[in-house]
């Protein structure tokens, strides 16, 4: 079938101002925010924006009875080709089906559709004194239906968890069009352990198994203080020592930070006035609860920081926060600036290893940026082993490219090595694909059994979590 049989199809199934058709628009939806994307341009061959949950079903219905592969998508944030159609098909933007549908007060929960925007939700949610904590970099960006999907979280899971904790129940379209809800149909209970887990087997799925279309979050009372603590370690040892430390004084902070040297040098070079210390690692503590337990705990942090770090500074004002935290808020983007011909890229930017192995593995990502002839900033939450590592390279030279990718294929199988995981909140999508038996082993074959019981046709997001022609024994 030709791309205009198809859009038209699709505009007499819900509607032409539902389906996009203009070239120039379908490039937009060719990418996300990975390096991948940058790469390689994937044009669907369609793209449709549905806004109820009868045109999804309609949508799917067709493309199941015409094996058309189907890619939902959300903001396009995402930084592992999730929400781009690598194999051609629809793409499904949910994005602008944005509606609160529902914030049920009396039972700490929200209704949300798909594409809502997180941070809009989070404004709309402090009019109430509630929020929902998960906090992805992308706020402004990200919407619910793509953290669902890809389990995001953030600087805070370390004391909050990732969206699956907050997910209760969920309206899927299937791939065949039929439309299920999870967590109890008419549920509004907040605990329940009735029945198979399915809300979260959809969380994290990526796509893969259905097309959520809303919702239903528990939402928790909005902390009414926060501070800040920074330190300054002059040995990169001592930072998750200290982590340690904390923890076993009994604080599970919001958010334990680390920049490393390659960071504090970049943040430098980006904020000059700044003008932070010659040091092996900086440590942001950050604390929320009521005020007297947030005071209490600060002090204390700052007392255990000063067993090893060379300066501590724990501050509840609002303006000296934000100016405690701009080192860290500004380092995504400050990571260019180590080398002023470069471009940060979105590859190998997201593993995860236990707090043991912190260190160590801070260091080998130094050695194999020296072995392959690339700078590389690493900064991420140490508090859950969530490290951010981001090379700085030409990506117009083909060499450079190629060196690139054997770098960050020599991460994520350090983050395995090293008892890890490939990425510790982006997801999986077509990037890391290739690592999943080598994380997982036979796991990944009972992942194929559920995928292809749901997906018998493999319309479903293709290409995605894991290569279907692989096999154990590969
Ligand atoms: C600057 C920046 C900072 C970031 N920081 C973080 C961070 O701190 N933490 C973090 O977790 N991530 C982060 N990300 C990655 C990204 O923002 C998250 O993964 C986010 O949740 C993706 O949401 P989205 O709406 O953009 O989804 P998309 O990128 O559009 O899609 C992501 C995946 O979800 C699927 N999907 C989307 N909507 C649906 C739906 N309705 N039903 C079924 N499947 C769906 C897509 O098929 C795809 O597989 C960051 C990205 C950027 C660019």
């Amino acid at each position: 079938m030709t791309n205009t049989n198809l859009q038209k199809e699709l505009a007499a199934l819900i509607g032409s101002d539902k389906v996009i058709t203009d070239p120039l628009e379908l490039k937009y939806y060719s990418y996300d925010s990975s390096f991948e994307a940058k790469l390689h341009r994937f044009n669907p061959d369609a793209v449709v924006m549905p806004k109820s949950t009868e045109d999804v079903s309609k949508v799917m219905k067709y493309a199941y009875e015409n094996n058309i592969p189907v890619t939902p998508r959300g903001g396009g944030s995402g930084e592992t080709c999730g929400s781009v159609a690598t194999q051609g098909g629809i793409v499904m933007d949910l994005s602008p089906w944005d509606t609160i549908d529902e914030v049920d007060m009396a039972n700490m929960q929200v209704f949300v559709r798909p594409g809502v925007i997180h941070g809009k939700l989070n404004d709309h949610l402090s009019e109430f004194a509630l929020f929902f904590p998960p906090d992805p970099g992308s706020t402004r960006m990200a919407t619910i239906g793509g953290m669902v999907a890809n389990n995001s979280s953030g600087l805070r899971a370390v004391k909050y968890g990732a969206t699956e904790n907050y997910v209760l129940g969920l309206e899927v379209v299937l791939p065949n069009g039929d439309v299920i809800y999870t967590g109890g149909k008419n549920s509004r209970a907040v605990k329940s352990v009735s029945g198979m887990n399915i809300t979260k087997l959809m969380v994290g799925s990526e796509g893969t198994l259905g097309i959520i279309t809303q919702v239903r979050l528990r939402v928790w009372p909005k902390p009414k203080a926060r501070g800040i603590a920074l330190a300054i370690f002059p040995n990169l040892d001592d930072a998750p020592a200290t982590v340690l430390d904390v923890y076993q004084s009994g604080i599970l902070p919001s958010g334990i930070e680390i920049l490393d040297d390659s960071a504090i040098k970049a943040v430098n070079l980006y904020s000059p006035e700044l003008n932070l210390p010659d040091a092996q690692a900086i440590l942001l503590f950050e604390v929320d609860g009521n005020p007297a337990s947030v005071d209490w705990e600060g002090a204390r942090i700052a007392e255990i920081c000063k067993k090893r770090a060379s300066e501590v500074e724990w501050a509840t004002d609002p303006a000296r926060m934000t100016a405690l935290w701009k080192a860290r808020s500004v380092t995504a983007t400050a990571a260019a600036r180590v080398r002023p011909d470069g471009s940060r890229i979105f590859a190998g930017e997201d593993i995860s290893v236990p707090l043991s192995k912190v260190t160590e593995v801070l260091r080998r990502i130094k050695a194999l940026g020296e072995k392959y002839g690339i700078k590389v900033v690493n900064y991420g939450h140490i508090g859950d082993g969530n490290v951010h590592t981001a090379p700085v390279i030409d990506p117009e030279c083909e060499a450079e490219v190629a060196q690139v990718q054997k770098l960050t294929d020599e991460i994520h199988l350090l983050a395995i090595e090293l008892g890890g995981s490939t990425t510790g909140e982006h997801g999986v999508g077509l990037v890391r694909a290739k690592y999943a038996y080598l994380e997982h082993g036979p796991a990944v074959d009972t992942m194929k059994t559920i995928k292809k019981a749901l997906d018998p046709k493999g319309i479903m997001n293709p290409g995605k979590l894991f290569l279907m022609e692989e096999d154990s024994n590969a």
